[in-house]
């Protein structure tokens, strides 16, 4: 009752172009849920990366690259392609503070997961930011939309046990090969024996080449779990 007296006073708008209204029950307005599905990945896809095959009729099977080298993760799955609506949303997500689309995008994974081969999850960690990339952005993107998951889930959520041990350089200049080598040693556990045994989900907004989920994941593996990786987007070669 109260609920509905508060929509109607205030009008839930959408949380990514905060113009229109949004549906009830979706976490954005039918146009921008309209973009996102637009750019949800489809399968085929790489059964262990996720990465979506070119050819539409392949069936599900393991990739080149997860061929030759296996991944540190039990598996890796995106919901969107890092483009287009999700592109825009995680930008002012993380560079124009609009922390209001934390709980949809907890949403959308949360939608999403139920879709996904992941077994059930005892721990759901992001990744964590070096300490001066805290302070100066003032929130750990990936934290904030771990919390909505973990609530909805009830599933221990640890952000303070894997730590970013290094300041690295920003990514987004540095080829695969380069990021790769910029992120080793980057990561670290306070407390290894925390994770032993244990089904990890590390949580990210973006997987851009994998380097950051694969480190984390080394570190995570090595302490003895086994990881699942979960992203909102990905980049996806065209
Ligand atoms: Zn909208
Ligand atoms: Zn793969």
């Amino acid at each position: 009752m109260l609920g509905s007296i508060i929509d109607i006073l205030f009008p839930p708008v959408c949380p990514a172009c905060e113009k229109a209204v949004r549906d009830k029950g979706k976490p954005l307005c039918a146009s921008c849920e309209a973009g996102f599905s637009a750019i949800r990945i489809m399968r085929p896809i790489c059964a262990v990366c996720g990465e979506p095959f070119i050819s539409t009729t392949s069936g599900e099977h393991t990739c080149g690259p997860c061929l030759e080298q296996t991944p540190p993760f039990a598996m890796a799955r995106s919901v969107y392609s890092y483009a287009g609506a999700a592109l825009d949303a995680i930008h002012r997500f993380k560079y124009s503070n609009h922390l209001i689309l934390a709980p949809a995008f907890a949403d959308m994974l949360l939608r999403a997961v139920g879709d996904m081969p992941f077994p059930d999850m005892d721990v759901i960690v992001p990744v964590p930011l070096h300490a001066g990339k805290l302070r100066q952005r003032g929130f750990n993107q990936s934290l904030l939309i771990c919390r909505g998951i973990a609530k909805k889930l009830k599933v221990d959520l640890s952000y303070d046990n894997l730590v970013r041990a290094k300041a690295t350089l920003p990514q987004v200049n540095l080829k695969a090969a380069e990021r790769a080598k910029n992120l080793t040693g980057a990561f670290a556990l306070r407390f290894a024996p925390a994770f032993k045994g244990k089904r990890i989900t590390i949580v990210d907004d973006v997987y851009t080449t994998g380097a950051t989920i694969k480190e984390c994941s080394k570190v995570l593996k090595k302490a003895g779990a086994e990881v699942y990786a979960l992203t909102l987007a990905r980049t996806v070669k065209l």
